[in-house]
């Protein structure tokens, strides 16, 4: 095992005087309960190191497979806003046979990296019982993906849907809406959470900056919606109210950004560390004792002349 740094082990779960489990504690890795387990021993059940379960939540003690995951996610979605950025330069808004396609598809492959990002550490460390910033960001994820898909349907085939079931999709539209403004903001909190893991409290302290600014620019947004349509034709109040908020959601747009690629990087880095503290073979049991009998003295005697 490499040197366990002291802030890193869980308070109050090792007795100082013997080294071993003082409380309930799960193995990380099956469930065992380690109690009166020494701390460098393994876990009966499964043979994991105790000292993973007795260090704090951070990502290089946690399930590598796990944070792999989680890495492998950040880094789709990374690459995902690039890609869209990239398409949007590309193309605009000029219409091509091909767009819905590549909506549907970065759709799907954008989901499928939420959904890695998000996905829940076995061990149940960081669960919360109910809503978590966790379950938020992952289901409006899916729920985005469901609106692309009904606008697709919806543009080729409306004229044949019966009213019913066209107003209940623009429900189902503006319920999507709002679960994306609820992810959008849930997921800085769980960036924060993923960065104070690692622990990067540079990337805590930059996730929850970018957080709060996006609200107030999103209320400062709806504030000018309201005004301008209530000014009616006074274009330029609205104006003076979105070039600010315009200007700030570029900044904070590409903070985010340079956040996300800096949290992949960091998760990535923190995977291949859980990978190596993980291995149970790091794990260095004490050498079996030394056999006590000497060897044979007339051999040795034999061997000398
Ligand atoms: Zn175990």
């Amino acid at each position: 095992m490499p040197a366990i740094n002291p802030a890193h082990r869980l308070p109050n779960v090792v007795d100082p005087a013997t080294d071993t489990v003082a409380v309930d504690l799960e193995c990380r890795r099956c469930g065992y309960n380690l109690r009166t387990q020494h701390e460098q021993s393994v876990c009966p059940e499964c043979g994991s190191p105790v000292g993973l379960s007795t260090r704090g939540n951070f990502l290089q003690y946690a399930n590598p497979e796990w944070v792999a995951k989680v890495a492998k996610g950040l880094q789709i979605v990374f690459w995902m806003i690039i890609v869209e950025i990239a398409l949007s330069v590309c193309f605009g808004n000029t219409i091509t046979p091909i767009a819905p396609v590549i909506d549907v598809l970065t759709t799907i492959i954008n989901v499928f990296g939420v959904w890695l990002m998000t996905e829940p550490d076995p061990s149940g460390i960081g669960e919360e019982k109910n809503v978590s910033a966790r379950k938020i960001v992952r289901i409006s994820a899916v729920l985005a993906a469901a609106s692309v898909a009904l606008d697709n349907a919806l543009e080729t085939g409306s004229a044949a849907l019966p009213d019913t079931f066209v107003a209940l999709l623009t429900i189902i539209g503006i319920a999507t809406v709002l679960a994306q403004l609820a992810a959008f903001i849930a997921r800085y909190t769980y960036f924060a959470i993923i960065a104070r893991r690692i622990p990067n409290e540079a990337l805590v302290v930059r996730s929850m900056m970018i957080q709060k600014s996006m609200i107030i620019f999103m209320l400062v947004a709806i504030v000018a919606a309201i005004i301008s349509e209530l000014a009616g034709s006074a274009a330029d109040i609205a104006l003076i109210f979105f070039l600010p908020v315009a200007i700030g959601a570029l900044i904070f747009g590409i903070m985010t950004i340079v956040l996300i690629y800096r949290l992949q990087v960091a998760v990535t880095n923190e995977a291949n560390a859980a990978r190596v503290n993980w291995a149970a073979d790091t794990y260095q049991s004490p050498p079996p004792m030394p056999p006590t009998a000497p060897p044979p003295t007339d051999a040795r005697a034999a061997s000398l002349h």
